[in-house]
């Protein structure tokens, strides 16, 4: 029977370890003894260790906080509070605390204790999640308490609270299994995704089965998250580091400018050549682009004998809080995990409320009539984890999109419930159920103008901005990477005048679309601070190349001077030092907000405030 005293042991010694390896290469070892011992317990011993009382599919809960396991540390130590909270304080940690105050109290082992069995404390941990009452509880967990030697209860109470402190992640667990077992890493890593068993993957991983892993409903998968991007130029420009759009630009370049030699793709390489070589422009993508709503990410499971399970970005199951919403997904035919966001939604306009209103139902339990009928929820689908009996995640977006897609055609309609819960049975009738499934719009962009457009068309609808996701993606969960990017408010402006023009590539080729701007410098000269070619209509700059062309001061063929008379709004990611412009400043993905006719050119900002923006950057570039 494998011991709790050999896992507290091992924890002990990992604490103190730094080296990844080294602590690899122990968990495996210990892992390899306890299977040798043959009593099924390695898988048990892995789950302890990853800090898990149950297993992630398991919905069981200890029960057990912060507060009632004080009070037995207390007990079980004869410790005064003023003693618990001074040990407390040394150590910032229940389990570590208790150690201290156990040390020399004759606990258990002292008495002849035989020590506590894996087993034991699973029993235990069963007995505590099903106890009837808080009494009961407590004295489950106070028993095993009592016989634990103080490295035990150490590691027992960490345990309990979720958290052992040890260095050791999921991940090294896992890795330590496969090493331990013979096993592939990913092979692991799939099963426990699939099943949130880690235990189970042990026993998978030894008996050579972890293939006939099945994925289980109802147990959270990681969310995909976004990284941040300050403007369409800087979306298109980290899309475009990969492979094949480097090869996409190099094809748009040979096209539109035979003759120069360029290298597109080592300028992808190098980011500030990059800004040189192949304006963003130029830079073909495929991706799709969706409002960025705020609301509350959730995976909705459903479709199993009517059960439905709400997880929120944090893995907790959140059901309990929107009723309606699990009334609706009740109805679901067909096993399926959905990926989305819970809104607060103005029925009659159609659109989302603000979070803040939504944000008086996170957390609720219990959900009146009056709440469902002042904030109607919706949950905004815009990916599809799991249908068909498959998981979907490794399918690119645009194959999943298409399944979404078919799948809410298949089921909206399904998917309402009344806008309070008595007005399904006694008011029936009255206000007709409300459709609860929404497919969130998506928009194929090609370019840093759709995206631009899109955004401004996300922001009128009254959403935070937009998030893009790279069409080949596969879903991965729990990654913040590149292939999906979020895109949001802008920073500080200023207001600037322009004081020359070039013209644009591609269809804007005829047209003097790219324009140097100033500020004016402490004489009242004009400097210039950058160089902007995006954010305007084509009216817009067809009008702009016309009064160009009227008010030129010097032409020098691709290139010329104007007179300093339009004012620009410029938006843009932040400030460097630089020696390209005469301000000795540059700005960096500048985009033009919008003409200013309002403001007179007297009042455009100066380099003092161009100055302190930079001055006030938490990282300033080029310094
Ligand atoms: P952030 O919280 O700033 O990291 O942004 C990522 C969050 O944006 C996600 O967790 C979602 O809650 C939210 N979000 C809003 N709209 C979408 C969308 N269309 N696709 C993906 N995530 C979205």
């Amino acid at each position: 029977m494998a011991q709790f005293s050999q896992l507290a042991t091992l924890a002990e010694e990992l604490a103190g370890t730094a080296s990844r390896l080294k602590k690899r290469a122990a968990i495996s070892a210990a892992l390899a003894q306890v299977q040798q011992q043959g009593t099924g317990e390695a898988g048990l011993f892995a789950q302890y260790l990853a800090g898990l009382p149950f297993a992630e599919a398991d919905s069981r809960k200890l029960n057990a906080g912060g507060a009632m396991l004080s009070g037995l540390v207390k007990e079980v130590s004869g410790a005064t509070d003023a003693e618990l909270s001074a040990a407390y304080r040394r150590h910032g940690d229940l389990g570590a605390a208790a150690a201290e105050l156990l040390q020399g109290t004759g606990n258990n082992r002292a008495q002849g204790s035989a020590g506590i069995g894996l087993r034991e404390v699973e029993e235990a941990f069963a007995a505590s999640a099903t106890a009837k009452s808080t009494a009961a509880r407590r004295q489950v967990l106070r028993d095993l308490l009592r016989k634990a030697a103080p490295l035990e209860a150490k590691y027992l109470l960490k345990l309990m609270l979720g958290d052992m402190r040890i260095g050791v992640k999921q991940a090294l667990v896992e890795e330590a299994i496969a090493e331990a077992a013979g096993a592939a890493v990913p092979a692991v890593r799939n099963a426990v995704m699939l099943e949130a068993d880690l235990a189970g993957a042990v026993a998978r991983a030894f008996a050579g089965t972890l293939h006939e892993a099945r994925m289980r409903l109802f147990h959270p998968l990681g969310f995909m998250l976004a990284s941040p991007v300050e403007s369409p130029e800087e979306a298109v420009e980290r899309f475009a580091s990969t492979k094949e759009a480097a090869e996409a630009a190099d094809v748009a370049l040979e096209e539109k400018e035979p003759k120069r030699e360029a290298d597109p793709s080592a300028a992808l390489r190098d980011d500030n050549q990059k800004d040189e070589s192949v304006p963003p422009e130029l830079l073909h993508i495929e991706a799709l682009v969706e409002d960025k709503y705020d609301g509350m990410r959730a995976q909705v499971h459903c479709g199993v004998e009517g059960r439905v399970a709400i997880y929120s970005r944090n893995r907790e199951e959140i059901t309990e809080s929107y009723p309606e919403l699990v009334e609706a997904f009740d109805n679901v035919p067909e096993p399926l995990i959905l990926d989305g966001e819970i809104l607060g939604w103005d029925l009659a306009a159609q659109r989302a409320l603000p979070f803040a209103v939504l944000g008086t139902r996170i957390g609720r339990k219990k959900v009146t009539d009056v709440m469902r009928a002042q904030v109607p929820v919706v949950f905004m689908a815009f990916d599809l984890m799991f249908a068909a009996g498959e998981l979907k995640l490794d399918l690119p977006l645009r194959s999943r999109r298409n399944q979404l897609e078919a799948v809410a055609e298949r089921i909206s309609g399904i998917t309402r419930s009344p806008i309070e819960k008595s007005a399904g049975s006694l008011f029936a009738g009255e206000d007709p159920p409300v459709e609860r499934l929404i497919l969130s719009p998506s928009f194929v962009v090609e370019s840093a103008d759709d995206i631009d457009r899109v955004y401004r068309e996300a922001r009128e609808r009254g959403n935070e901005g937009v998030m893009l996701k790279a069409m080949d993606s596969t879903y991965q969960p729990g990654r913040r990477g590149l292939l999906w990017m979020k895109l949001k408010r802008e920073l500080a402006t200023l207001d600037v005048v322009v004081t020359g023009c070039e013209f644009g590539h591609g269809k804007r080729a005829g047209l003097l679309s790219d324009y140097t701007f100033a500020v004016r410098g402490p004489g009242g000269e004009l400097l210039n601070v950058g160089k902007a070619y995006s954010g305007l209509t084509d009216v817009e700059i067809g009008e702009l190349t016309q009064w160009m062309k009227d008010h030129t001061l010097e032409d020098f063929g691709h290139f010329r001077t104007v007179e300093p008379l339009t004012v620009f709004e410029v938006a843009f990611n932040n400030i460097m030092r630089s020696e390209r412009h005469a301000s000795g400043f540059a700005l960096r993905f500048p985009r033009i907000v919008r003409i200013r006719t309002d403001k007179p050119v007297e009042e455009i900002d100066t380099l003092e405030r161009v100055e302190a923006i930079y001055q006030s950057q938490p990282d300033k570039a080029g310094a």
